[in-house]
Parts: C-alpha cells; structure tokens; sequence
C-alpha cells in the first residue's frame, strides 16, 4: 500500500469533527484537504474512520507530490 512508503509516512490525519460517535470530517495535516464522511456512515464508527482512511491513503497530497517531482533541469 501507499501508505507504507516511507516518504509518505509524515501525513497525518486528523479529526475534525464528529456526528454523533462517528468522525465526521477530517483533514491532512499536509495538504489540508478535508474529507467528509456520506451520511449513511455516520452511524457507524467503524466504517466512517475506515472510510476516511481510505480517502486519505489514496488522495493526492500535495506534499507528497513535491517529494516525487523530478528535480529540476540537473537531471
Ligand atoms: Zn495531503
């Protein structure tokens, strides 16, 4: 997984809000892109953080994508 390349490992995720006892919305601490959690998960914990772990593993942080540019014009 994505997760576990080393260069990644410095995202994190954080929770930002909560409805009811699910997380509702959380952020990257990187890129600052938010992630909402569906309606339909929000009654259910486990789901909603699975779900936004997922969304965070797999979006595009911009941090990251700085670390794979190729550098510029020595290469
Ligand atoms: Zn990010």
């Amino acid at each position: 997984m994505l997760s576990q390349v080393p260069v990644l490992s410095s995202r994190q995720l954080i929770i930002l809000g909560h409805a009811s006892q699910a997380p509702a919305i959380a952020k990257c601490t990187n890129c600052e892109l938010k992630f909402f959690v569906p309606k339909e998960l929000m009654k259910d914990p486990d789901a909603a953080r699975a779900y936004l772990l997922s969304k965070f593993d797999w979006h595009t942080c911009k941090f990251a994508a700085e670390w794979v540019k190729p550098l510029p014009d020595r290469w």
